[in-house]
């Protein structure tokens, strides 16, 4: 008998801390996978919900932030259409004699982010056909290949108006004075302009 009490009092207590034991860690596991669940449901249910919104990389240049052709490391300066970029500078040495400075308000842009701006210009007008006419869809944008760029100020565009064409450089949309692209060889002709983006 005491030998028996003596044996289970030796055998027990481990036996039942061991299930405890065991318990414990499968609860633990339990909760570590709910808790892994909730966060795969969540980041699912977020990605979905959550709206695109432009980033530096998909070619966006803040509104205030000053970006020159010379700012390379600016994905929207970096990925426009290594021609076009040589052109601009070209052009911008000769403006610079006659105290002009550009400015690019937007180059390269994602096809995320044009049509972010296309959503939002329908937004705006109400009404895509009109929104159409100021951006073009993302598989006609000239900006997602790289081969458009938007400069400012005023005196650079009517500079580049005037003498773009030089360099190859023109003005494509009649609504779009600050809109440039390369569209016809150094010294010759600019082509008649679209009237729109729609065009
Ligand atoms: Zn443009």
């Amino acid at each position: 008998m005491q030998t028996s009490l003596a044996a289970a009092s030796v055998v027990r207590p481990p036996t039942r801390a061991r299930r405890v034991t065991l318990l414990a860690l499968g609860v633990c596991i339990a909760a570590l996978l709910a808790a892994l669940a909730t966060v795969m449901v969540h980041a699912t249910f977020s990605a979905a919900i959550t709206p695109f919104a432009p980033a530096p990389a998909d070619g966006l240049i803040a509104e205030g932030e000053i970006v020159t052709l010379a700012d390379e490391h600016v994905p929207a300066v970096a990925r426009l259409d290594g021609a076009l970029h040589t052109a601009l500078l070209q052009a911008e040495t000769d403006a610079a004699a006659e105290g002009l400075a550009f400015e690019v308000t937007s180059g390269w842009r994602s096809p995320q982010y044009q049509q972010w701006l296309l959503d939002d210009a329908i937004q705006l007008y109400a009404s895509e056909t009109i929104a159409r006419q100021y951006v073009a869809t993302p598989d006609r944008s000239s900006h997602v290949t790289g081969d458009a760029v938007d400069i400012v100020p005023l005196d650079a565009q009517l500079w580049l108006i005037e003498h773009g064409a030089r360099y190859g450089i023109c003005q494509t949309y009649a609504n779009e004075r600050w809109h440039f692209e390369l569209a016809t060889q150094p010294g010759g002709v600019c082509p008649q302009m679209k009237e729109d983006a729609a065009g």
